[in-house]
């Protein structure tokens, strides 16, 4: 999807977007990972993007509505990853919080006979390679990354 779709959709939810909006809404584009709302929040004040957290709230629930970003539930903390285009499920990982997407669908194989299903998700948490490599070679596992 492109960017100038994004916004018709943000301006649909009534959603304008200022020149800071544009530029949280493109740091959420650029970036593969997951992070909870006040961590995207200060990695746009890093980035010089100067939006207030409830924007960033904001930006997040509208985005999520209309499907272009995921909410993940970890440890009790609700991360945002941003989502574009088809159909997809995610990889992520729960050291570096890196989303992966994942284009096949397994779901309609284990489909109970019968059922109508209209919607689903499937996301897998795990350590990705990297941060695997990472342990093995006895580095302290990252945090979440900022
Ligand atoms: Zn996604
Ligand atoms: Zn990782
Ligand atoms: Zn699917």
């Amino acid at each position: 999807m492109e960017k100038r779709d994004i916004v018709q959709l943000l301006h649909r939810q009534n959603f304008r977007l200022t020149r800071e909006r544009e530029a949280l809404l493109e740091l959420l584009m650029r970036t593969e990972k997951m992070f909870t709302a006040a961590e995207w929040h200060a990695l746009a004040q890093q980035q010089h993007v100067r939006v207030g957290l409830t924007t960033v709230y904001r930006l997040l629930e509208v985005l999520t509505k209309v499907g272009l970003a995921t909410p993940f539930l970890v440890e009790g903390s609700v991360y945002y990853a941003f989502c574009a285009g088809q159909h997809h499920h995610h990889f992520v990982c729960l050291a570096c919080h890196h989303v992966e997407d994942l284009y096949e669908c397994p779901v309609f194989h284990h489909l109970p006979k019968g059922c109508q299903v209209h919607h689903h998700k499937v996301d897998l948490f795990g350590i990705c390679p990297a941060c695997q490599e990472q342990s093995e070679a006895g580095q302290v596992t990252p945090g979440p990354p900022m």
